[in-house]
């Protein structure tokens, strides 16, 4: 297996290899995942295009209304340990901080974990709860700014074309009174990807029962992560009980077309993701 290893010390440098390499060039982030395809000879690119040292695409900063802006570049770990993510998105932080192992976690990377857009992954469905956009950037200057809802769009297929580089990921702070919880759900160690993995954000009327929002954020299940638009529009309204909670999963998860590998079968999973959601919901309300 030969390829060339290119550095590139800024998004701009980035950037500009994409531009000159096209289809045989490739972002190597973490490297996590890419090693692993390159070691068993499924994925053998012409041109590495190495960002270890674009610091520029490293960092976490608060936004202007007080959310978190973080660079595709920073490291789960990082994500997991930060002050301001723990204090105002502790779903996010969360979320890190339960990804594999912690030698895992100090080299994959936040874009490269949601570029790479394997179903198996946990923080894509956080930042579909938390309505996250992305802030991508392509050679020629374009900008784009992609919701959550559009950035994966098919089996480890995101909305990036060839030539484009996820910068940044944004999310806003929620209302006041949104509580979030997640579960990841494994089948084989604690430490494996996720068989299904639930991420939610809760808003109750003023009885602390009564659901005026609720946001479900999907990953591990199905090929491509989602919002459960059905389920949560079927909430609405309701009070947020075991009865309540399982009836309108009942009658709202049709569409579910869960995937067969080798962590669980479709059946299976099919039949255990409403027991998750519910619990989830249930968990981010502080009832166990
Ligand atoms: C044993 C093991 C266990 C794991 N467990 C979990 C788990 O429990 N939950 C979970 O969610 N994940 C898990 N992962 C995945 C891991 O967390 C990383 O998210 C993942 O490996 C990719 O991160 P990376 O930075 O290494 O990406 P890389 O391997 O460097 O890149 C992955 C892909 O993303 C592209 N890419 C990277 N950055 C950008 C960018 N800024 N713009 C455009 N394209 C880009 C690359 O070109 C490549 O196609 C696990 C991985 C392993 C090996």
């Amino acid at each position: 297996m030969a390829f060339r290893h290119l550095p590139a010390n800024s998004a701009e440098e980035t950037l500009a290899a994409l531009k000159e390499h096209g289809d045989d060039g490739k972002v190597f982030a973490g490297g996590v995942a890419l090693s692993i395809l390159m070691k068993s000879g499924v994925y053998e690119p012409d041109v590495l295009i190495d960002i270890a040292g674009a610091n520029d695409l490293d960092f976490i900063e608060e936004t202007e209304n007080g959310g978190v802006r973080i660079g595709a570049k920073t490291v789960h770990r990082k994500i997991e340990t930060s002050p301001l993510v723990q204090e105002r998105f502790p779903l996010l932080a969360d979320i890190f901080h339960n990804v594999a192992t912690i030698r895992i976690r100090s080299q994959g990377t936040v874009g490269g974990n949601l570029c790479f857009a394997e179903p198996a992954s946990d923080p894509p469905g956080a930042f579909l709860a938390l309505e996250a956009r992305m802030n991508t950037r392509k050679a020629d200057g374009t900008e784009r700014v992609v919701p959550a809802t559009e950035f994966w769009t098919g089996y480890y297929e995101c909305a990036l074309d060839e030539d484009e580089l996820l910068c940044s990921i944004e999310v806003d702070p929620l209302p006041d009174g949104f509580q979030t919880a997640c579960t990841r759900f494994t089948t084989r160690s604690k430490e494996d990807k996720p068989c299904v993995s639930v991420s939610t954000a809760v808003l109750t009327e003023e009885d602390g029962k009564t659901a005026r929002e609720v946001r479900i954020g999907l990953g591990g299940v199905e090929a491509i992560f989602r919002r459960l638009t059905a389920v949560e529009e079927g909430l609405k309204g309701k009070e947020l009980n075991q009865e309540n909670i399982d009836a309108v999963l009942a009658d709202s998860l049709d569409d579910l077309d869960p995937l067969t590998d080798i962590r669980a079968s479709g059946d299976y999973r099919r039949q255990v993701t409403p027991v998750l959601i519910r619990r989830t919901i249930l968990k981010a309300l502080g009832v166990s």
